[in-house]
């Protein structure tokens, strides 16, 4: 079991080394089913932590996990997220009523299950002819972080539309193609990332200077050395961008 604080900024649960036990350190909290197996413990915020133990915020606390806990950590945090925020039925605006033993809830009034909110994203990169990768400085970010393509998807969007959309919306471009890699939970506070990767058909960077500030395409010695000077950062070793980009840089990711 995993313990967890829901919230915007989750915590979760960590002994030496890891994710802590929370089924045996935190007897009296709320356990939910996340699936796989796996549980979570839901503690109220401002618990304190059991001897030994320590409430660490997940983001952080997420890149020193276990490759193998990460994927148990954002899965726990994004139904601990919904366990605790999901109190009325999205269709009627009625109560809900856990659906026990299921993660779930049931809309009390009309005895349908209500699902998890989930905003899917899709993050995309944009190579070129010649394997360059577009990387873009957004407004939200801090400074010197660039990062690949990424926007919410719209209502009734194929993830593939979004794809083309934001690479035109954020950056000028049109792709030539584009196939999906990989997906991953980012409960904060409830996003499911979708990575693609896409052959631009077009080269010429055009960015609105509000959303997106700047854009540029790199090759991997021009990157290197952004990198070394300080010019340029990268998102967090454990983001979807961040390991899509580490990809490219060992030749691993490839049109
Ligand atoms: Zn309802």
């Amino acid at each position: 079991m995993v313990g967890v604080i829901p919230g915007a900024a989750p915590q979760l649960l960590m002994a030496e080394g890891g994710l802590a036990d929370a089924s045996a350190a935190l007897p009296s909290a709320r356990p939910v089913p996340v699936g796989d197996g796996i549980g979570a413990v839901l503690a109220e915020p401002g618990s304190p932590a059991p001897p030994g133990l320590a409430w660490r915020a997940a983001r952080a606390a997420l890149p020193a996990l276990p490759p193998q806990d990460q994927p148990v950590a954002l899965r726990a945090v994004a139904v601990a997220n919904w366990r605790s925020q999901g109190r009325f039925c999205p269709a009627c605006g009625g109560p809900v009523e856990p659906d026990w033993p299921r993660q779930g809830f049931i809309c009390a009034r009309e005895g349908r299950p209500v699902f998890p909110r989930t905003d899917p994203c899709v993050i995309t990169a944009i190579l070129d002819r010649d394997d360059r990768l577009l990387l873009s400085h957004a407004s939200n970010h801090q400074a010197g972080v660039y990062t690949l393509v990424a926007g919410f998807v719209e209502a009734g969007e194929p993830l593939e539309a979004a794809v083309r959309r934001e690479a035109f919306e954020e950056v000028g471009l049109e792709l030539a193609g584009a196939r999906f890699i990989r997906s991953q939970a980012w409960p904060f506070p409830g996003s499911l990332m979708a990575s693609f990767a896409a052959l631009a058909a077009t080269t010429e960077i055009s960015v609105d200077g509000d959303e997106i500030l700047d854009a540029a395409w790199f090759t991997r010695p021009q990157l290197a050395r952004a990198l070394d000077s300080g010019r340029v950062t990268l998102p967090m070793d454990y983001s979807v961008a961040r390991q899509t980009i580490e990809a490219w840089r060992s030749g691993a990711l490839a049109w």
